[in-house]
């Protein structure tokens, strides 16, 4: 069986300035690791689709999506937040990213592929139910959990997320919803300085201080996560992939390295097979350094493809 692998050409015209970190060369550093690789002969390749206003709506507010939308400059940036901007390619982009989800969701609960990887951008896990910040306009990780829940009827899913920053969107829309168990790690003190009081029973919030590396980490999903995962007993589990956290990645100091990245997702498919058939979806959240971010996805994905 292999792992999908959704991504749309509209996710690199999306920019935000010459010197942004979220660039579209992020794109291409994870898709030329995963071929020079040899992963993607692994990978059913798929084209995202947009998603529509009706899905957004299951994540965001319906005015929300309608301000995004209209919010479109005809031409140059258009500034929402101090560290995100759209450009006129930016809704179709963050249409994709969120589409990308959704097709993954029916990729895998249709039973065509055991697993997903969403080779997207903008990123989603700092978009709350009505904000965009943070570099992400929808959140597209929410987006496809709420089609999980919604369209296909599951009663449970995990999400869970390893950005070095705390993924306070997604924590946002799933604070009141016990269909839903979040579990992050993340690195405490930087951006967006939330995460240390969870917001909900079922929210696993664990900050590490900078510099933990990975024995901390590790040890953090070992006693947090993988407790509470079991007793969860998810019928899915979402990943919001960010690689910000490695050591070459001047984002965070979390000081993690490739082998950090591909033990977690062993967890994190151990989990998936002991509960879900092993079905796991995979976005593409943060990582700035372009070769890390192409090699620690790549280590992500040759567990998620079982090449491990
Ligand atoms: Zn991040």
């Amino acid at each position: 069986m292999l792992c999908a692998y959704v991504t749309h050409a509209d996710c690199l015209r999306h920019e935000m300035g010459a010197t942004h970190p979220e660039c579209p060369e992020r794109l291409a550093a994870v898709h030329d690791q995963l071929l020079i690789k040899g992963l993607l002969d692994y990978m059913l390749v798929h084209d995202a689709p947009l998603a529509t206003p009706e899905q957004l709506a299951r994540a965001h507010s319906p005015a929300y999506v309608r301000d995004i939308i209209g919010m479109s400059p005809a031409q140059g940036y258009r500034q929402v937040d101090p560290d995100t901007s759209m450009n006129p390619h930016t809704v179709t982009a963050a249409l994709r990213a969120a589409g990308a989800a959704v097709l993954a969701t029916d990729l895998v609960l249709g039973g065509e592929a055991p697993t997903a990887f969403c080779c997207v951008r903008p990123p989603g896990h700092h978009a709350e139910r009505a904000a965009a910040m943070g570099f992400c306009f929808f959140n597209n990780v929410a987006v496809g959990i709420r089609h999980a829940l919604d369209v296909h009827g599951l009663r449970r899913v995990a999400l869970v997320d390893f950005d070095v920053h705390h993924g306070n969107g997604s924590e946002d829309i799933f604070r009141d919803d016990p269909r839903v168990l979040m579990c992050s790690i993340f690195e405490q003190g930087l951006y967006p300085f939330s995460g240390d009081d969870a917001k909900g029973p079922n929210m696993v919030n664990v900050g590490l201080p900078s510099r933990s590396g990975g024995e901390k980490f590790r040890a953090a999903v070992t006693d947090r996560w993988m407790p509470a995962l079991d007793a969860f007993a998810p019928q899915l589990i979402y990943v919001s992939a960010g690689f910000d956290g490695h050591r070459e990645d001047d984002m965070g100091n979390l000081a993690l390295v490739e082998a950090d990245y591909a033990w977690v997702t062993t967890q994190i498919m151990t989990i998936a097979r002991r509960h879900c058939g092993g079905r796991v979806i995979s976005c593409l959240e943060g990582g700035y350094a372009l070769s890390a971010l192409g090699r620690s996805a790549t280590a992500h994905v040759r567990v998620l493809i079982g090449a491990d």
